[in-house]
Parts: C-alpha cells; sequence; structure tokens
C-alpha cells in the first residue's frame, strides 16, 4: 500500500440513532452487521502499514447521539494513532438535530475535522413522511453551528423520498446550497430490504424512485453545485455486495450512478446546443478527454438519443481542449 492518504470508513451502524427513518436500514446499506467497538477501531487502524496516512470516518449512525461515554472512547482509540499520523483527519456523520456547541467542541478538541450532516430534503412535509424526526430548520441551525466551530460541512440530501417530487428536490439542493458547505452527497432514495419504505412501496403507498427519475433528477441538480463552486463528493449509494444482491429491493440503486448522472449533464447541454443553433451538415461534439465516454454514454446511448433528434448532423463524439464538463458543437 501506498503512503497516500485515504479515507478509511468504520461504520457505527444504527449507534446513537434515536430514530427509524422509512428508507433507513444502517446495518445493511454498510454491509456491517456489529456497531462498531473501540477494539474494531484499534484493530482496523493497527492493520494499516506504518506510514500509512488515512483519514478516519465514522460513518452509518448518527455520531454526535452516541452515549458520550462511548463516543469519547471511540474518539480516544483514534488518538494514539493521530499523534503518529497515521490518522490525519476524523469525520463523523450525524443527524442535524444531534448537534450543538458543546458536542462539536468536543469533536474538534478529538480531532474531528468533518461533520457530515444528514439533511436529506429542506420540505418538512417530506421529513415528517420520511419520519426523519427532525426539520428543515434543525438542518440550517446544525450547519451553522458547524462552520461557526470552524469545522468543514458536508451535507447529505436525498432524491425521491416519500412526498417529494423533482421540483422539491430541486428546491432542496438550492436551500442546502444557501447554508454554503464545503461538499455534499447527494444520495437517490433506494428500497431496502427490511425498512418501513419497502412495506410502504410493498403496499402501493410509494412509487419507487428509479435509476431513471433519479438520473433525470440529479442531471438538473448536479449543475447547481457545481456553479456554486461546491463539490459533489458522492452521487449514490456506495456498491456493496449486500446491496447488489437482492438488499436493494427496488429504487435507485447503481453501481455507477454517478457516472450516468454526468453523462445526462453532458447529452442536455449538446441538445440545448443543438436546439439552439441547429446544424445544417455534419457536426461533431466536442468534450475533454475526462468526458468522452460520459459523452458517448453507456452502450453509445446519447449518441443514439441525440442522433435521433437532430438526424441532419450525423453526430460524432470527439475530445478537445476544452475544460471539463463543457461541451462544443463544431460542424465537420
Ligand atoms: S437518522 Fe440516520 S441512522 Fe438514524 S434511522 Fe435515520 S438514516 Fe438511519
Amino acid at each position: 500500500m501506498s503512503a497516500r492518504r485515504r479515507i478509511l470508513p468504520i461504520f457505527v451502524p444504527h449507534a446513537g440513532c434515536p430514530n427509524d427513518c422509512v428508507f433507513c436500514n444502517q446495518k445493511r446499506i454498510s454491509g456491517s452487521l456489529l456497531p462498531a467497538s473501540t477494539e474494531t477501531v484499534r484493530s482496523r487502524l493497527s492493520e494499516l502499514p506504518e506510514d500509512a496516512h488515512c483519514e478516519l470516518a465514522f460513518y452509518g449512525g448518527s455520531f454526535t447521539a452516541i452515549d458520550p461515554v462511548l463516543r469519547e472512547e471511540l474518539l480516544a482509540a483514534v488518538r494514539p494513532f493521530l499523534e503518529r499520523g497515521t490518522v490525519e483527519r476524523i469525520r463523523v456523520s450525524t443527524r442535524p438535530d444531534a448537534v450543538d456547541r458543546e458536542v462539536l467542541e468536543s469533536l474538534r478538541s478529538a480531532g474531528v475535522m468533518t461533520v457530515e450532516l444528514g439533511a436529506q430534503s429542506m420540505s418538512d412535509r417530506v421529513l415528517r413522511l420520511s419520519g426523519r424526526g427532525h426539520t428543515s430548520a434543525d438542518t440550517a441551525r446544525a450547519a451553522a453551528l458547524v462552520k461557526e466551530a470552524g469545522l468543514t460541512l458536508v451535507l447529505q440530501m436525498m432524491t425521491g423520498l416519500p412526498g417529494s417530487d423533482p421540483a422539491a428536490d430541486i428546491d432542496t439542493a438550492r436551500k442546502l446550497i444557501a447554508l454554503r458547505p464545503d461538499g455534499v452527497r447527494i444520495y437517490p432514495t433506494v428500497v431496502v430490504r427490511d425498512t418501513a419504505l419497502e412495506t410502504l412501496w410493498r403496499s402501493g403507498r410509494y412509487r419507487e424512485h428509479t435509476v431513471e427519475d433519479a438520473v433525470e433528477v440529479c442531471a438538473k441538480i448536479l449543475p447547481l453545485f457545481e456553479a456554486a463552486s461546491i463539490p459533489v463528493i458522492r452521487l449514490g449509494l456506495n456498491p456493496t455486495d449486500e446491496l447488489s444482491g437482492g438488499a436493494a429491493a427496488a429504487g435507485a440503486y447503481h453501481p455507477a450512478l454517478g457516472e450516468l448522472v454526468r453523462s445526462r449533464v453532458l447529452r442536455e447541454r449538446a441538445e440545448r446546443l443543438l436546439l439552439r443553433d441547429p446544424p445544417k451538415g455534419p457536426a461533431a461534439l466536442e468534450v475533454s478527454r475526462r468526458d468522452y465516454s460520459a459523452m458517448i454514454g453507456r452502450r453509445r446511448e446519447n449518441v443514439l438519443w441525440l442522433r435521433e433528434r437532430f438526424p441532419e448532423a450525423g453526430l460524432r463524439v470527439r475530445s478537445a481542449d476544452v475544460p471539463d464538463g463543457t461541451v462544443r458543437v463544431v460542424p465537420l
């Protein structure tokens, strides 16, 4: 293993969480059946090579709602590795209503540098129907406190929750941008087995948020964050053997969801250009080398879709010296 810094995730499934969100079965999402203990922390860190430098991430639960004694013990188990430099930073994820100045200060002094808040939606109706147990005002307040404490703020949002629709999801993105996070994660809703959402879906009271639904709405949301210079550090649940093996009963689970969305964003950019200035003869779509395969799309989906709409252009895709995310239409 190289000395490169990487994120070492330690899942604390449901630890500290007083809630039961309809979509949540943290034990399945994280692929881990037992909550992390100080022993898990020590042994995971001891397995790393001497020259490793990692960021340790406590994910999956509501870290700030864990019993303070256990929380301190988990952080104390990291301390020797922080002092040695094996752990350079710690990040935790938590609920917006489990954050106050005191707990943020204790995290900061224990080496935590990033707090991720599960905002999920800024619609109070969606939050209520999803059983989140907090409001959008809690998110705004917690986000301000995290920034005030000098910590890096990451906000997580979901699309396709019960009671939501594309307009509400886009509105959530706009409201999160107004909170000026340092990064966001977007998780389109997946119906995980053994959750209340599975029951709602099976009984017809929840319409599944399909992969196509997620691609469609996220292709509107991603450019909003990009325009605000807010990095989208994750789009879609991390693929796990369990989710791929059947734990994802329905919904927007796709191992390459982020790529599908980026591909759709490029297709929409190309479509807008072609509609605005329809080519009179053969044309090429020029994109950066990095965007080349996303522009073409899976199984050439984008090219076929655009060729069908603009048959006179006989469109081709080629890489050129243009900024990532940019599409240029060039007559041939
Ligand atoms: S707050 Fe987080 S851990 Fe708790 S039930 Fe909801 S999603 Fe699961």
